[in-house]
């Protein structure tokens, strides 16, 4: 009782609680005083470092407009940092040497191994329900798919390009990716095309060598349309004449299969067609050698994985569902990258 009143009975106590009342008046004008001084502080600081920032941008303005006046159809951007004496330019030459720029982005490039094929059939609409909707996927969720690529980085390049990386000494883009769509049905070319012509994307597009004719389904394609996407960009290559499982057929039908799809495709569209596509993904070591001995550099399974430089005959890809939003696409991409 005795230690509980004493506190109180000092608190309360004449003498001290006025000065203490004081005390606390004087502590909230000086905390006031402190907050207003703060303030004052932040707000010019804030204030200068606007001007600054003004400065800057006004100064570099300034540059570009000149270099433009002065500058023949040079780059009047390069002309401007190189030539302005201003202190207020080569501020902002070193802070953009420091940042992130729009061109370093588009020098920097892949150093790994393995790259991820993505394994795409038809682009049209479908009606078809069950396991084979999966073979389907819209123009607008294609769109939707190549978008996130390429907001997630992604730059699609053709079995060649990544050959010659893997072998001769090539360059790739820092994320490289491959589309690719099996069988050749209009779709792709209809479809397929505009999507990845927006992007300036190239794809493979891997062709069962009787699909394409003047017959006009969605089963088939022309020689304009496969015309049109090797105008493109798009690359050129076998995925047989009649779509057999190779592993099945004697050896001269391997052959044929092989070598004369190839010869077809080379004569009508002038194209190398350096890599091959096995039907149904089946594949055995006699269907390897075989395709090596018609001439193909690399082919491609349907093995889950990212492709492998060691394993050129059987290059893994990813499965695409084409009802995949692209959220799950990116996943998927991301996984097998990580463990190719
Ligand atoms: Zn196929």
């Amino acid at each position: 009782v005795n230690r509980r009143s004493q506190p109180r009975r000092y608190v309360s106590s004449s003498y001290t609680g006025p000065t203490s009342t004081a005390r606390r008046r004087a502590a909230s004008r000086r905390r006031r005083t402190r907050r207003l001084l703060t303030t004052s502080f932040t707000v010019v600081l804030l204030a200068g470092v606007g001007v600054a920032a003004w400065y800057l941008i006004a100064g570099r303005g300034t540059g570009e407009a000149d270099a433009t006046d002065t500058a023949s159809g040079g780059q009047p951007q390069t002309v401007a940092l190189e030539t302005s004496p201003s202190p207020q330019a080569s501020a902002s030459k070193s802070a953009a040497t420091k940042s992130p720029s729009p061109s370093s982005e588009e020098g920097a490039t892949f150093s790994g191994t393995h790259v991820p094929i993505l394994m795409y059939h038809r682009i049209e609409e479908t009606t078809v329900t069950g396991d084979n909707a999966a073979y389907f996927c819209s123009p607008k969720r294609l769109a939707q798919h190549v978008k996130a690529l390429k907001d997630a980085g992604y730059t699609a390049v053709t079995l060649q390009q990544v050959y010659d990386y893997w072998h001769n000494g090539g360059t790739l883009p820092e994320k490289p990716v491959v589309l690719s769509f099996d069988d050749g049905t209009s779709g792709i070319a209809d479809n397929g095309g505009p999507v990845l012509r927006k992007y300036g994307w190239p794809g493979v597009l891997s062709v069962i060598v009787p699909n394409i004719n003047d017959s006009g389904g969605s089963l088939s394609m022309t020689p304009t349309q496969i015309r049109t996407l090797i105008d493109d960009g798009w690359e050129l290559d076998s995925h047989s004449m009649t779509h057999p499982n190779l592993t099945t057929v004697n050896a001269d039908r391997l052959r044929y299969e092989l070598e004369e799809s190839r010869r077809r495709l080379q004569e009508q569209f002038d194209q190398p067609v350096n890599f091959f596509c096995y039907p149904g993904g089946a594949h055995n070591a006699a269907v390897m050698a075989a395709a090596q001995a018609a001439g193909y550099l690399g082919a491609t399974t349907v093995v889950r994985g990212a492709a492998d430089p060691d394993m050129p005959y059987q290059l893994d890809r990813i499965e695409v569902d084409g009802r995949w939003v692209p959220k799950t696409l990116l996943r998927d991409l991301e996984y097998w990258q990580q463990n190719p």
